[in-house]
């Protein structure tokens, strides 16, 4: 792979399918942790799913600690804190297999991203060593408390408190509420604003004097993992325990969720996964008219729907994890270890707190999409609770809501373009009027040929150029006020998410053409078929958005300009789709699987 790059660059500059990480380029190492991550949760973690729900927080421990034992916990942690240093990569195939139990991936992933990465990121050398080799052992579990009654999406406006005491020590007032894990955790890494004004974090043990959860929740999916208030009531926090600096702790918070959005995507392909195994199944057993369901035209389109649903957003996945591990590995490493990777991690999330938006927003509306039309195929024994189908759709629906809410994501993620593009030294506002000029003149149009992916590449180029020029004018219509005109910046993110998942499914399957895989074919009509009806979308979403921005002439000719860039050559998806529900059938599962 080539010299590392920047978040968002990809709308700006060219990718080549050579520099794409894929599932398909994981590493043998990175197939044997798949494999023992995947049969901890057949083994251990699928048989206590009925406990869990029970809220038997005994058995949660057990198997955190038992995650801890196999090295599932720390994979990604460095060496000298506990953890096995290995790259983010690691931690997605882990977050993959934990995502087919969705109950227990919240535990997990609490314990994983919400209570290791703020100590290692922000943490001391010394709360690193204090802490992170417990967390990671699965001895101590974590939780993090920052959402609050009044301020889930407004975070910052938290009235939790800290006041410090004449002896250095905190003095922490306030509740904290749908907190994951809060019923059983020992180690909180709490928001509080110091006198009421300063945003900072502390590390609180539940040991601490004032520290206490509330009742659990009664959730609409979950059911098997902890959510509860957590109350702090002069709750003492020694001096050593402020992590990070006074008032510096929104940096700590959307850090996490930085790490957050991008883990939570891998726990929702995960899930995914498995849905579209069971939905196989169900689909191939199940027989009405005297023939397996599965044979029907309407049920194949749902199974293959499904299935080139998951591949886009797992292209995205690999794909920016592979960005994340070259802007780690491309840093100078002085000091290997906690505190100097914690920080060089900090430093590649937040470069790429766009596609972390994006895989958060994408992943969650994919699994939505996916356990839905699981109970669907499961017709009635899809709404009952005797079958998994019932309970996967209530636990997905979840996903939308924490890590920041979808629309809270997508007003963030052409706020980070813009910024990106007026101070971040990313060529946006120069590519964009480069895109403008060719829509007004009248050049020959751009065919594409008919070799295998040339329509692909050129849909996916041409969606680059939509969001290119769509912000331009975004930008020279509402200036500054732009952040205030929310349906125009959801339609600026969705045409983002649409062209980061043409190009990357399309980059995906080139990679596969050119190492001549046998697989190739069927990647090749995944991304024929995400290319050619997200080309479409981003038609009806850029005209909507076009049309809130321009009138007259000036619309007329920007619509039919981006006709001519965003041309979708005409495609026989229906057959591209009944080739992948073969091949669906024929593997009993998701067919994309290695
Ligand atoms: C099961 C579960 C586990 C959780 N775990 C944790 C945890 O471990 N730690 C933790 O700190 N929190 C946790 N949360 C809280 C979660 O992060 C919040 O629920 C979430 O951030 C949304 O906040 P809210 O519920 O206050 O919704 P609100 O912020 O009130 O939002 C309500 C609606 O308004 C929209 N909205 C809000 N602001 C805007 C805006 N500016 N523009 C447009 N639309 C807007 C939202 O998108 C949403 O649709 C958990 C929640 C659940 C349900």
């Amino acid at each position: 792979m080539s010299a590392s790059r920047r978040g968002a660059d990809w709308l700006v500059q060219d990718t080549s399918p050579a520099d794409v990480f894929t599932p398909e380029r994981l590493s043998e190492e990175h197939r044997l942790i798949a494999k023992t991550a995947a049969e901890f949760v057949t083994n251990e973690v699928a048989p206590a799913l009925a406990e869990l729900e029970k809220k038997n927080w005994t058995v949660a421990r057990h198997l955190v600690a038992r995650a801890g034992e196999l090295g599932l916990i720390g994979v990604d942690v460095p060496e000298d804190v506990g953890g096995i240093g290995l790259d983010k990569a690691a931690a997605v195939i882990v977050g993959e297999a934990v995502g087919e139990a969705a109950s227990f991936a919240t535990t997990f992933g609490a314990q994983t991203g919400l209570a290791i990465i703020p100590i290692l990121c922000f943490g001391t050398p010394a709360q690193q060593q204090q802490y992170l080799p417990r967390i990671v052992s699965g001895e101590l579990i974590g939780a993090y408390c920052l959402s609050e009654s009044g301020s889930g999406s407004d975070a910052l406006a938290a009235h939790a408190k800290a006041v410090k005491q004449a002896d250095g020590s905190w003095l922490l007032n306030g509740e904290k509420m749908w907190i994951t894990n809060g019923g059983f955790a020992d180690i909180f890494i709490v928001f509080a604003k110091v006198d009421g004004e300063h945003f900072s974090a502390f590390v609180v043990e539940r040991g601490f004097p004032g520290v206490a959860n509330g009742k659990e929740e009664h959730k609409m999916g979950l059911h098997g993992s902890s959510t509860t208030p957590v109350v702090l009531q002069d709750a003492k926090v020694p001096a050593d325990n402020l992590l990070g600096e006074i008032g510096k702790g929104h940096k700590i918070a959307f850090n996490v969720l930085n790490y957050g959005r991008f883990k939570l995507a891998a726990m929702c392909t995960g899930g995914a996964r498995g849905t579209i195994g069971e939905a196989t199944q169900y689909a191939l057993g199940r027989r009405q008219f005297g023939q397996p369901i599965a044979t029907f035209g309407a049920i194949r389109h749902k199974l293959a729907e499904m299935s080139i649903r998951l591949y886009a957003v797992e292209s995205m996945l690999f794909r920016t994890t592979g960005l994340i591990d070259q802007m780690i590995a491309a840093k100078p490493s002085e000091a290997p270890g906690g505190a100097q990777e914690g920080r060089v991690v900090a430093a590649a999330l937040e470069e790429f707190a766009l596609e972390a938006s994006v895989l958060k927003v994408a992943s969650s509306e994919m699994v939505d999409f996916v356990v839905d039309e699981n109970v669907q195929i499961h017709g009635g024994n899809g709404f009952v609770a005797d079958y998994p189908a019932e309970r996967r759709y209530r636990d997905a629906r979840v996903n939308r809501i924490f890590e920041g809410t979808n629309e809270i994501n997508r007003l963030l993620i052409p706020g980070i373009l813009i910024k990106r593009g007026t101070k971040g030294g990313l060529p946006l506002i120069a590519a964009a009027k480069a895109v403008r000029d060719e829509l007004m003149t009248v050049a020959p149009p751009d065919v594409a040929g008919t070799g295998v992916l040339e329509a692909e590449t050129r849909v996916a180029a041409a969606l680059r150029k939509t969001v290119l020029v769509a912000v331009g004018l975004a930008m020279e219509t509402w200036g500054e006020s732009l952040q205030q005109e929310q349906e125009a910046l959801m339609s600026l993110s969705d045409l983002m998410i649409e062209a980061f998942s043409a190009e990357s499914a399309t980059l995906r399957a080139a990679h596969l053409v050119a190492s001549s895989s046998p697989a190739a074919t069927l990647h090749v009509d995944a991304a024929t078929v995400i290319c050619h009806d997200a080309g479409l979308r981003a038609e009806a979403i850029a005209r909507t958005l076009l049309g809130s921005m321009l009138t007259g002439d000036a619309q007329r000719t920007s619509l039919a300009g981006l006709r001519r860039v965003l041309k979708v050559p005409p495609s026989n998806t229906v057959a591209a789709r009944r080739r992948i529900a073969d091949a669906i059938t024929a593997k009993r599962g998701y067919p994309f699987s290695q």
